[in-house]
């Protein structure tokens, strides 16, 4: 069995830079993580082992250390605020790609469009995003239209993790369904979440079999996912080594590997030995 790594794969510069940050703040100080800092529960338990507190955006009564992380997903500048008045001391690990779809909201929300996210409500960027606006609508469906109203100007982003080809789909319909409407679209999707993308697609071109590692809440590791699946190429995502089961592998000649981007290397590192000594074993 041939195992084949994805050209581009694993963590992204914004995930390596929010864990570096947070381990030197760490290092020196007792510090609380507002809200999950990567999507990663190995990074999680990690940082518990380390003594980093986890707390919230949203209860900062419970937060019992003076220093605090912003996690990569960034935050409101209300919240900024509200960190501020609450006396406690921020390190701010935002994804300076995540900062500059917050840019571009702000230059579509002054420009007079009704501005749209592309994305998953409940996610810590868009929530991030939404703060400062309370008037964007956030569609991540055909379904979501539905909920759009009539509007002469419509400016669109999307969260960063999201596949162009839906956020292109959706910008589609929008403007079918508006067809007088002016619709700007500023593409915020990072360099880093296209590039595995598209690797992962030239990658299902190759493989009986994809195996995704990366936790299983976190979002660009679901799309790669799912973007196998679309393709009909029989995929699985892992969150380690140990979730590999050897009878995924009968009958199969390649097995292509990608990993979303707060997947560490040591845990790609491990899988890719595991799949070795699967095919070893065949
Ligand atoms: S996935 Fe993109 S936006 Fe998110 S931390 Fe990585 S580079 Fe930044």
């Amino acid at each position: 069995m041939n195992i084949q790594l994805a050209s581009h794969y694993g963590m992204c510069f914004g995930v390596r830079d929010a864990l570096r940050l947070t381990l030197d703040v760490a290092t020196d100080t007792s510090v609380t993580v507002l809200g999950q800092l990567v999507h990663n529960p190995l990074v999680d338990a990690n940082l518990k082992q380390l003594g980093v507190h986890q707390g919230s955006l949203s209860d900062l009564s419970k937060i019992k250390t003076q220093d605090v992380i912003i996690s990569a997903h960034g935050a409101s500048n209300r919240q900024r605020v509200l960190l501020q008045n609450a006396g406690l001391r921020v390190t701010d690990t935002t994804c300076p790609l995540v900062r500059k779809a917050h840019d571009a909201l702000a230059t579509l929300v002054s420009s007079g469009y009704l501005p749209i996210i592309i994305g998953q409500a409940s996610h810590a960027e868009v929530m991030g995003l939404v703060g400062d606006y309370p008037q964007c609508l956030v569609i991540l469906h055909e379904s979501d239209l539905d909920q759009i109203p009539e509007c002469s100007k419509f400016g669109v982003i999307s969260q960063t993790t999201q596949p162009l080809i839906r956020v292109l789909t959706l910008i589609d319909l929008l403007k079918r369904r508006h067809a007088n409407a002016e619709v700007r679209f500023i593409d915020t999707i990072c360099q880093p979440t296209k590039q595995r993308q598209k690797a992962l697609e030239l990658l299902c071109d190759d493989c009986d079999v994809i195996i995704v590692i990366g936790g299983h809440n976190s979002n660009n590791t679901q799309q790669l996912l799912a973007s196998a699946q679309k393709r009909g190429v029989t995929a699985y995502q892992i969150e380690c080594a140990n979730e590999l089961n050897p009878s995924w592998f009968q009958n199969v000649n390649t097995v292509g590997v990608t990993a979303g981007t707060s997947t560490l290397d040591e845990t790609i590192r491990t899988v890719i030995d595991r799949l070795n000594v699967i095919a070893s074993q065949k």
